[in-house]
């Protein structure tokens, strides 16, 4: 034992020897924990319609099987119906039951992959998990099959150390269709939402901060997009004889959408929520590298990188209908039409901010243009309660198993599975874990896992479990 851990366990109130068993159980599976994470990689289970269907289902049976190794007695592989009524991927539902009084940990992961686009790009093959120095390549050694393994190890070593009796009801739900947008899933949130229900939710499809650095996921932006329709004449008119009093709808509409955002850069719109600033930042070093633009770019926006990308509102205008060039003639469009997408901060109401845009929209029509706003999705961001028991325990068990402080990172984006969850079960902490890190490469070529990092995510997540067995009775 080095000093830092002896310092760690001193810091230990209880001591417990728990955590220090449970390490020593994972560490002696390791070669195991491999296989089993090869196998699972091996399978090509993509999700997509124009793949094979019965690859998803090869991978659904191979981690119903690991669950059931792993010590959970009641496993089903179940499906719901999609929107379009199509049957939705199998997902894997695996529970060993709470006893009465006892805390529920719902485990998520899921176990469909991406394709692998260009088989060119790759230096290993895709589908073959290939250890290369402390990293393991291959389609979904990270995304999402290594978030599967760290809860078939935690729960396998909890229980090895448990026995029967573990304190805590563990249900483990890996779904089969995260990346083909989870068509199906608020279906079946909704048919199995009794078998689901849990006190705590551990999403492990995220990403640590750094190599070395745990992350707990604690922000994710919402999203909204809707369609501007702007009229500026009665119909088309010939620019030569009209033109001068009269401006086309194209100017106008450029000239509208120009008021969005401020001469920073920023978004201008009024009335937008814009959340605490992170602690962390995001060099900007880093973030020109990340994105791969020129030197010569100025960024936009103010405050620090993390904020304008995590707690602060985004827009874009992702889309257009206007004259294209080819057909264009000496004429003055009379309406032209845009669709905007904005990314919203933790805390803002994604209608409220329908109707913020809307009403900026409307105000700032220019020449009196009639503007029409009609409002598209509304995905709501999530803000994790870091201080709830269950988040500070894991954050407790992350700084044990990596004996560094961990961080809270946002993410720019939405993890759509993410709000239903919220939706479904409001009483339950979500906690957003990760396998990957920056040079993971999730859905691109020479995808990755960092595998000191794997270990300790399971340790961490093997500490958690038998901290909740071990919380006090939760009381009426
Ligand atoms: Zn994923």
């Amino acid at each position: 034992m080095t000093t830092d851990e002896q310092n760690q366990h001193s810091d230990d109130t209880t001591s417990d020897a728990g955590p220090a068993a449970l390490r020593e159980d994972l560490s002696s599976q390791r070669e195991r924990i491999l296989e089993e994470l090869a196998a699972l990689v091996e399978i090509p289970s993509v999700a997509w319609d124009v793949h094979d269907a019965g690859e998803v289902w090869r991978s659904a049976r191979a981690v119903a099987q690991l669950a059931e190794e792993a010590g959970l007695p009641e496993v089903e592989i179940l499906t719901s119906a999609r929107p379009d009524g199509e049957q939705g991927m199998p997902a894997v539902v695996a529970r060993r039951r709470a006893a009465p009084g006892r805390p529920t940990v719902m485990l998520y992961a899921h176990h469909d992959v991406q394709p692998v686009s260009d088989p060119g790009e790759w230096k290993t093959e895709p589908f073959r998990a290939t250890p290369v120095g402390d990293r393991l390549y291959g389609r979904g050694a990270a995304d999402d099959k290594a978030g599967i393994m760290v809860h078939i190890a935690a729960v396998r070593a909890l229980l090895r150390l448990h026995g029967q009796e573990p304190g805590v009801g563990i249900t483990l739900f890996v779904e089969g269709e995260e990346e083909a947008g989870s068509p199906s899933f608020e279906n079946f949130l909704h048919e199995h939402r009794e078998k689901l229900a849990a006190d705590a939710i551990v999403v492990a499809d995220s990403a640590n901060w750094k190599r070395g650095v745990p992350a707990l996921t604690s922000s994710l932006r919402g999203v909204i997009s809707g369609t501007v329709r702007l009229r500026a004449l009665g119909h088309a008119l010939h620019s030569g004889v009209f033109g001068g009093p009269l401006v086309d709808a194209n100017v106008a509409m450029i000239r509208l959408l120009a008021t969005l955002h401020d001469e920073d850069g920023a978004v201008a719109v009024p009335g937008l929520v814009r959340s605490a600033d992170p602690e962390l930042d995001y060099p900007e070093r880093d973030f020109r590298d990340d994105a791969g633009i020129p030197e010569s770019l100025r960024l936009a926006g103010r405050g620090s990188i993390a904020s304008r990308l995590w707690s602060q509102p985004a827009l874009s205008v992702i889309g257009m209908d206007v004259t294209p060039v080819e057909q264009s003639s000496n004429t003055l469009a009379a309406s032209a039409r845009a669709r905007v997408s904005l990314r919203l901060a933790p805390g803002q109401d994604p209608h409220e901010a329908h109707r913020l845009l809307e009403e900026h929209l409307r105000a700032n029509a220019p020449w009196g243009a009639e503007v029409e706003y009609d409002a598209g999705e509304a995905g709501r961001p999530f803000e994790a309660d870091t201080s709830s028991p269950a988040a500070r325990a894991v954050l407790a068990s992350m700084r044990q198993a990596w004996g560094v402080e961990p961080v809270l990172t946002g993410l720019g984006g939405s993890i759509p599975f993410v709000a239903s969850l919220v939706e479904t079960f409001p009483e339950a902490a979500i906690l957003i874990t990760g396998v990957e890190d920056p040079d993971t490469r999730a859905h691109s070529a020479n995808e990755s896992l960092y595998l000191p990092d794997f270990f300790k995510a399971a340790e961490a997540e093997a500490a958690f479990l038998h901290g909740m067995a071990a919380s006090p009775e939760a009381g009426e």
